[in-house]
């Protein structure tokens, strides 16, 4: 009954893969596309709370987190438990620190590596959800989205009577720093293309561009996990960094090959880094109707785009459902069978 509830889902995407052997000296370069259909046109929550637990990648510092379901209006909003509930809104003006994950910060309190959580719950659709957690960061778990998206399937989805509002870009906006970019375009769909460049033989060029859905997400980005090069892990803890990096939770790739292998997918490198771009785009605080490129980005560039973007209202204007696309949502039909509620 999963299996054939996983086949039916896979069904609904159109993939294609396509390799090609470029003359550059490292390059092999991959390109990976996926399509779904859009959202629904109603707020969301989750249905019942769900937990787990680890350390934080860059802290060390071991917690716990749980998602609990919200009320319409609420917004992704993480809840420092260890500090009467203190709650920092997932919201660009809250960004405090960008180097080598995204942390949040309100009022002095402080929330680490916040992207792959959030990127798991906004490309599932979640409009409102706490995030309880009781230390600084976010647990690492196993260095991707996955086991966040295991926690969202747990949930549940669960429809609110409130029209869901997007945030639909007007005029493009672009960051561009060196050879590095990033631009967010009208469109009708949330749509993202991330390209990567390392001069490594395993990673090379590598793109992802997809429609930003549940099962996209699910079956192309979220098992893709965090990584590392084996020269940096030092430099790294004399920062005070990857106190809590391990072989499990992070690919280590050597000068010419990967220490703890084998990859998930071939271009796991480039298919994180997408990841990482849709966590830093929820940041935006309402789903997106927008295009948007990163060339060889970083969560430095991400956020940069989030706060020029919310600090420009005439960029943007905030649409109800209606006006996006009145879709039935696969994921809500697949996993909600609870009415609606408020
Ligand atoms: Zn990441």
């Amino acid at each position: 009954m999963l299996l054939k509830y996983h086949i039916n889902r896979f069904l609904h995407l159109i993939v294609a893969y396509k390799s090609l052997i470029t003359k550059r000296k490292f390059e092999r370069r991959w390109r990976t596309t996926c399509y779904n259909r859009a959202r629904g046109m109603f707020q969301t929550t989750i249905a019942k709370e769900s937990v787990a637990e680890g350390v934080g990648l860059h802290t060390g510092v071991y917690g716990h987190v749980r998602l609990m379901p919200a009320p319409a209006e609420t917004g992704i909003v993480f809840r420092r438990v260890d500090l009467d509930n203190f709650p920092i809104e997932a919201q660009g003006h809250n960004v405090a620190r960008v180097s080598y994950a995204t942390s949040l910060m309100k009022q002095g309190v402080l929330l680490s590596t916040t992207e792959h959580l959030l990127a798991a719950i906004y490309s599932c659709g979640i409009d409102n959800i706490y995030i309880d957690i009781d230390s600084i960061e976010v647990p690492i778990l196993d260095g991707s989205a996955e086991p966040f998206m295991q926690m969202l399937e747990h949930s549940g989805v669960r429809k609110l009577r409130r029209k869901r509002r997007y945030l639909k870009i007007l005029k493009p906006l672009e960051v561009i720093e060196g050879d590095r970019r990033i631009g967010i375009y009208p469109a009708d769909e949330f749509r993202v293309r991330c390209y990567v460049d390392f001069p490594h033989p395993l990673v090379g060029q590598q793109e992802v561009e997809m429609l930003v859905g549940p099962e996209t997400f699910r079956y192309l980005l979220a098992c893709a996990r965090t990584f590392c090069f084996q020269r940096d892990i030092e430099p790294l803890k004399a920062m005070g960094l990857i106190r809590g990096g391990s072989l499990e939770n992070a690919i280590v790739l050597t000068d010419d090959g990967v220490m703890n292998g084998p990859l998930r997918f071939p271009d796991e490198f480039g298919r994180h880094k997408a990841l990482d771009l849709i966590g830093d785009l929820a940041l935006a605080g309402l789903p997106l109707l927008a295009r948007v490129e990163a060339h060889k980005a970083g969560h430095a560039l991400h956020t940069q785009l989030v706060s020029r973007l919310l600090a420009d209202p005439s960029l943007w204007t905030i649409t109800t459902g209606e006006a996006a696309r009145p879709e039935r949502d696969p994921y809500l039909t697949a996993l909600s069978p609870a009415p609606a509620t408020d």
